[in-house]
């Protein structure tokens, strides 16, 4: 089973796909993570990601497909978190998955008010080490600046802040946003309001039980 979370930013995709990847033993495919973790690396092109990250804007779709290619080719299946975000991404994973003879099976559309998502993402901070996400306005750690799990100092992301968070919005709006559209003429959309972590972890079971 292949699923993919398609949502506006800080919409919930890392949580529900922790929940669904645990669930029904698939592989996460975050892209954002697999970006990050070249940032750390330092080098030239770390660089060059870094810029383009910290303004909202969208990493180039040969790069990205270079990225999700070494990754591909397990037997469990994936939860694609964060990609495809264009609809030339979503016609190359097409193409790549059609060639070991698989396909995406649904696409879940979580849906999020911007002022929500917008909170959601001023608010988080992530544990560099163990990957634990907090929100200082909905899910605190019990020390602001400290992992409750591994006792690391929280960090948070240089792209959630509010002028970031507008230009990567609008990014979504263009670049996105017509992939609804794409996967909906091809029978696989299905939308989720997420108000409620539980509630909306219910509702995605409940459709991934009916595929
Ligand atoms: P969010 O969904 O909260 O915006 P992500 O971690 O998914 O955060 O992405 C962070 C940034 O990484 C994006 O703003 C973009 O610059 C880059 N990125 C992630 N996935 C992709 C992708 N599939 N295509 C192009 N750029 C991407």
């Amino acid at each position: 089973m292949n699923i993919i979370l398609l949502a506006p930013p800080a919409a919930g995709k890392g949580t529900m796909s922790e929940l669904i990847s645990k669930k029904y033993d698939l592989e996460p495919l975050s892209t954002g993570d697999l970006l990050r973790a070249v940032l750390n690396k330092g080098d030239e092109e770390s660089v060059r990601l870094k810029k383009i990250m910290d303004s909202g804007q969208l990493i180039d779709d040969d790069y990205i497909l270079s990225l999700v290619k070494e990754k591909l080719g397990n037997n469990k299946g994936y939860i694609f978190d964060g990609f495809p975000r264009t609809i030339n991404q979503a016609d190359a994973l097409d193409t790549l998955l059609t060639s070991i003879n698989d396909k995406i099976d649904k696409v879940i559309y979580i849906t999020v008010p911007k002022e929500v998502s917008l909170k959601r993402t001023i608010g988080r901070r992530v544990c560099p080490n163990c990957k634990k996400v907090y929100n200082i306005y909905f899910n605190k750690p019990k020390n602001e600046k400290i992992c409750d799990e591994c006792g690391s100092n929280l960090i948070k992301r240089n792209d959630d802040v509010e002028e970031v968070f507008n230009k990567r919005y609008d990014t979504y709006l263009k670049e996105t946003m017509p992939l609804i559209e794409y996967y909906k003429n091809k029978g696989l959309l299905e939308e989720v309001e997420n108000i409620d972590k539980e509630e909306t972890f219910a509702q995605i079971t409940k459709i991934l039980e009916e595929i």
